[in-house]
């Protein structure tokens, strides 16, 4: 029977170290300072903005929330970006997706100082990523890799295979683990045969977001399965996309959803803050 990976005990710990670190800049008289925005009223970006407000209190980390109707103009968003990157109190800078319609995504993510992007979106730092000296890192791959590192479980010499390729997760995530040496096969939906692709995974980590998507029989025997997805199945419950009753018996180990990847994400924004409190600061 697999491991259960709890990334509720595993964030907790980082948000643990990160108060430390917060206390001893706070000593220094640096109160790292996290701005998040959130234009419009969907539901679910209010929860994940009020889990971040939490978060931050938690480890003493300042943050301003600004809230904006859904009808914000792109140059009144773009000046209140400015504003904040140009505010010295203010360290990261985050804009909750997705936005309203009419708003230009791309050119909001782009206005924000690379060193203020706690998400690490901006181009410059997904270049840094990718040639591999990144201060920030994409808060959910990263993640993912301080889950494996947490369960001693290391990348290198592994095939792991990633399924999704989006900006925010699974191109990152790839990037992440070939940096920390694994061997790196990312599938999509163009992908002919998925099931002959995670067979052969040793750390197998799904960012599709399809609830059944991974079958036990998709699963090599004694294989780490990272589930990032968040679906909801027929009863509104939440799940990711493997299997993971039937998966737990033929992998070494899982996470679960929820209580896995999800709490990791908002660990590593935190830690985002304070690394770029202290870059901004000019304390390595
Ligand atoms: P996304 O932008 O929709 O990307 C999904 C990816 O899955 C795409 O690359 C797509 O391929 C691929 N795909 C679709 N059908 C497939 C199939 N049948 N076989 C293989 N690949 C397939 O989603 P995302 O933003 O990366 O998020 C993925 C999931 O992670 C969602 O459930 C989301 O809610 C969750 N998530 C969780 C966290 C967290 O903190 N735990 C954070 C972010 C996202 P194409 O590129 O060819 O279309």
């Amino acid at each position: 029977m697999a491991k259960r990976i709890d990334g509720k005990e595993i964030s907790s710990a980082m948000l643990d170290k990160v108060a430390l670190e917060v206390a001893a800049l706070k000593e220094k008289h640096i109160e790292p300072c996290l701005a998040v925005i959130l234009v419009g009223d969907n539901p679910a970006s209010q929860v994940y903005v009020r889990n971040k407000q939490r978060a931050c209190e938690r480890v003493g980390i300042r943050s301003v929330s600004h809230i904006l109707p859904a009808e914000t103009t792109q140059a009144a968003l773009l000046d209140l970006i400015d504003t904040l990157n140009r505010d010295e109190t203010v360290h990261g800078i985050l804009c909750q997706l997705p936005l309203p319609e009419h708003l230009d995504s791309e050119q909001v993510l782009l206005a924000i100082a690379p060193e203020k992007d706690v998400d690490a979106f901006h181009p410059v730092n997904v270049g840094k990523i990718t040639i591999g000296n990144a201060d920030l890192l994409p808060c959910t791959p990263a993640g993912v890799m301080e889950m494996l590192r947490y369960e001693g479980i290391s990348p290198a010499g592994k095939h792991c295979v990633v399924l999704g390729r989006s900006n925010i997760v699974g191109k990152p995530m790839a990037l992440l683990l070939l940096a920390a040496n694994g061997t790196v096969t990312v599938c999509h939906s163009k992908t002919p045969d998925l099931a002959a692709m995670t067979r052969q995974a040793d750390i197998l980590v799904s960012a599709v977001g399809r609830r059944g998507l991974i079958t036990a029989d998709m699963v090599k025997p004694g294989a780490v399965v990272i589930d990032v997805s968040i679906n909801r199945d027929e009863n509104g419950k939440l799940c990711g996309d493997a299997d993971y009753d039937a998966v737990s018996v033929v992998a070494s180990a899982i996470t679960p959803v929820p209580g896995g990847v999800g709490p990791m994400t908002i660990a590593m924004l935190m830690r985002n803050t304070v690394t770029a409190a202290k870059a901004q600061n000019g304390i390595n």
